[in-house]
């Protein structure tokens, strides 16, 4: 039986071992962590994260060839292919802070291996790293290796949260890359047949792996540069009079650009587009690229312009002062179905509505209030973003209350800001909401997902990114 170890059971980790163990019922896999709380929490009923369609999979799998497990080392020991899929943030001091990536999770994983494998081992790079990390990785290994093989694969994952169980049942592809040598063809296809158990072949592709490693970053690249592209645009949507959606629709019906991602919105946020483009740049600096990596640049500067384009809507169009005023923020994660609010823009929305003096009342469904303190208040490394503020005051703490419904968090506000495309706001009782707030009473559909006609007939006043504004 082959038997898998992943290090690291977190929104990658868990979610595709949980595939695998799935998929592939002759293989043995085990999820290891050093968190002690993420692993009791994969062994219980409450999963540490929420994803539609997980529950079911590990209930299936758990405890017949799916593992979580906090013992790393005997784990990593008895594994013949070991995933490394542990965070790689930004680094926050020292040499590239705020821009290259702290691999420091990585090289201790790296160096357990190297101390505790007996065998030879295929390690897989899970986990998002810079081009050329495998390099680094081979040196840890080979210099303590005792005899042994080691191999290293990249295989970036790209599943979005949200909707993770679905992107790794059914992937538009599977990228492994891999040396080019007998030992290194040999990895790849072991792996390969891994994924050949429920994935097209002609959906797997192999390169070597510095490709491998690259691919994932400009992938990421490419996605936040779209949306990006699309916020630049309504702004001048706005100042023009054209509306974003019928200019991303018209866009979008060429076969060379495509209809997908051109919402436009408050902007991106999650744990990885921004890392990876900074990232990226970090890359490109290194590498003598200057020009490349102010091309990136733009693309986060853009997105923090958006954020900040927004809370300035807001608070000009409230006479321009929200002070003393309740704003209702539905939708606090950076997208719908997951309750990751890493990166989420409606951390910078509500610091600078707090920066205003305003009262915030958040609701989101799947979001803790724990979590929401904790983001309003973390210190964050400050490149030259202007929209990211010092951390709040414990005066300013005061000003946010966390709400388990939609309905009391509107009730008495002066204003909605709807930030997480959540369905269950689209099918709000509207009039209800209006008849309990102050007059006139606004709405900031920060995801353009409600039916702004219908909320102007109610009295609304309503703005919608990259549309007109009320007349
Ligand atoms: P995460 O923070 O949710 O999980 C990482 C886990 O690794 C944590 O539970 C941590 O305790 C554990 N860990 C760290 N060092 C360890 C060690 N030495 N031994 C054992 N466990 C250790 O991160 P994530 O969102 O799952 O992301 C993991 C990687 O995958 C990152 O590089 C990320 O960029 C990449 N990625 C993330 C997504 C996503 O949507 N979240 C998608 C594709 C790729």
């Amino acid at each position: 039986m082959v038997k898998i170890c992943c290090i690291g059971a977190g929104y990658v980790g868990g979610p595709t071992m949980a595939i695998i163990a799935l998929k592939c019922p002759a293989v043995e896999v085990v999820v290891v962590d050093i968190s002690v709380a993420r692993i009791t929490a994969w062994n219980s009923e409450q999963l540490p994260i929420y994803e539609p369609g997980l529950d079911d999979v590990v209930k299936e799998c758990r405890g017949r060839n799916l593992f979580f497990s906090t013992d790393v080392e005997r784990h990593v020991a008895e594994a013949d292919i070991i995933f490394v899929s542990v965070n790689t943030p930004t680094k926050t001091r020292g040499l590239g802070a705020g821009k290259a990536a702290d691999l420091t999770y990585w090289e201790s994983a790296a160096r357990m291996i190297a101390d505790v494998a007996k065998s030879d081992k295929i390690v897989v790079e899970k986990s998002t790293v810079p081009v050329k990390t495998a390099e680094a990785i081979e040196k840890i290994l080979t210099h303590n290796s005792k005899g042994i093989n080691f191999q290293i694969l990249s295989n970036p994952e790209f599943l979005a949260e949200g909707t993770a169980i679905q992107d790794l049942l059914k992937p538009d592809r599977v990228l492994i890359g891999g040396r080019e040598t007998p030992e290194g063809r040999a990895a790849v296809e072991a792996l390969k047949a891994v994924y050949a158990q429920w994935v097209p072949v002609e959906r797997i592709i192999t390169t070597n792996l510095w490709s491998a490693e690259l691919s994932k970053l400009a992938a990421n690249a490419f996605l936040a540069q779209r949306i990006s592209s699309v916020n630049a645009i309504s702004a001048l949507c706005e100042a023009t009079g054209a509306d974003v959606t019928e200019v991303a629709y018209a866009v979008g019906r060429d076969s060379r650009i495509g209809p997908k991602f051109l919402n436009a919105s408050v902007g991106f946020g999650g744990s990885c587009f921004q890392k990876d483009i900074l990232n990226l740049v970090y890359i490109c600096e290194c590498n003598g690229l200057p020009e490349v990596a102010t091309y990136w640049k733009q693309v986060i500067k853009i997105n923090d312009y958006q954020k900040s384009r927004f809370v300035n809507r807001v608070v000009s169009s409230m006479f321009n002062t929200v002070s003393g005023k309740k704003v209702a923020v539905l939708g606090f994660a950076f997208k719908k179905d997951t309750g990751d609010t890493r990166e989420t823009p409606a951390i910078d929305v509500c610091k600078g509505l707090l920066g205003d003096k305003a009262a915030i009342s958040i609701y989101d469904p799947q979001v803790t209030e724990d979590q929401i303190q904790r983001d309003l208040t973390m210190n964050k490394f400050d490149w030259d973003h202007p929209i990211h503020l010092q951390p709040m005051s414990p005066t300013a703490v005061k000003q946010v209350s966390v709400v388990w419904d939609a309905y009391e968090a509107t009730r008495g506000a002066h204003a909605v800001c709807v930030l997480t495309e959540w369905d269950e706001f689209r099918a709000l009782d509207f009039q209800r909401i209006y008849n309990q707030m102050q007059k006139p009473a606004f709405i900031f559909d920060g995801r353009n997902v409600l039916d702004a006609d219908l909320l102007r007939r109610i009295g609304f006043i309503v703005y919608s990114i990259g549309k007109a504004l009320d007349p």
